[in-house]
């Protein structure tokens, strides 16, 4: 039946139960209703200049928001594992260098103290989204949350994860769309744009959207990224470097920065 949602099992994070929308305050930034936030970044972090370059970009972009991966939680064990805490140390450095926020994955509750010391916002990436004991351990922090949807979650499966957090006590969650796994393949995923203006109604949580891994094609980051805002998102996370050709990862979906910028220009 549409509209099933057991208002008991969402304490916290129907407008139900709170109707005024969370905000977020970091430093001088305000997410949520609204903002239209922008995050750019590599997927992955390869070293200081490179990132020190992106994140010139993204803040001249207009982005206020550097990411970049330093556990990343790779289909091979084969295939390169991120930095860890160096990168963390990294992206701490350069985004303080050029006054951006910076937010990247944590994937494990053994590297939680780093990533609330070197970190604005901790990213719980779309694997991990159902990691409960990760979920409680990040709710008993007061650090801002992006939480992604998890590939083959549904939005109540999204919405109790976001209630493990809030109900250990830290309110500062954004839901993040990335694209669920369906029987379409020529793109990485399926960008659920739905969900978002159904969040926006149901939720008073900040909602962002991730097109890059939506679509894993880096020409349809632009409408997307523009689709995205025009059904209510508050907030977008894209993959961007100077030559997508030498990005790490997922440079099949990264966009360069000069495209980024024109994002940046139709949106803000
Ligand atoms: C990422 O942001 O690089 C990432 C791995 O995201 P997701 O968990 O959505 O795949
Ligand atoms: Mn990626």
């Amino acid at each position: 039946m549409y509209h099933s949602l057991n208002k008991n099992k969402f304490k916290h994070t129907l407008k139900l139960n709170k109707n005024t929308d969370t905000i977020i305050n970091i430093g001088d930034i305000t997410i949520g209703y609204n903002t239209k936030t922008i995050i750019g970044g590599p997927c992955t972090i390869k070293d200081f200049d490179s990132l020190d370059l992106i994140a010139s970009k993204v803040k001249s972009s207009g982005g206020t928001i550097l990411r970049g991966g330093a556990f990343k939680p790779r289909t091979s064990p084969h295939d390169f594992q991120g930095l860890g805490v160096d990168g963390y140390k990294i992206i701490n450095a350069v985004s303080k260098k050029h006054g951006l926020l910076c937010v990247s994955e944590v994937t494990s509750i053994t590297n939680l103290d780093d990533a609330c010391k070197y970190l604005d916002i901790l990213q719980i990436g779309t694997r991990n989204m159902q990691n409960f004991e990760l979920l409680k351990a990040i709710g008993k922090t007061k650090k801002p949350v992006l939480l992604k949807r998890g590939f083959s979650s549904t939005l109540e499966e999204w919405l109790l994860s976001a209630e493990y957090i809030l109900n250990k006590g830290n309110p500062n969650v954004i839901l993040c769309e990335r694209g669920i796994r369906t029987f379409e393949t020529f793109t990485r995923n399926t960008l659920d744009l739905t969900i978002v203006p159904i969040l926006k109604n149901l939720s008073h949580l900040p909602v962002f959207v991730d097109p890059s891994h939506g679509v894993g094609l880096s020409e349809y980051v632009m409408p997307m990224s523009i689709a995205s805002i025009a059904c209510g998102a508050d907030g977008l996370i894209i993959e961007t470097d100077i030559d997508p050709k030498t990005t790490i990862s997922d440079g099949r979906q990264t966009i360069n920065t000069n495209t980024f910028k024109e994002i940046c220009n139709s949106i803000l």
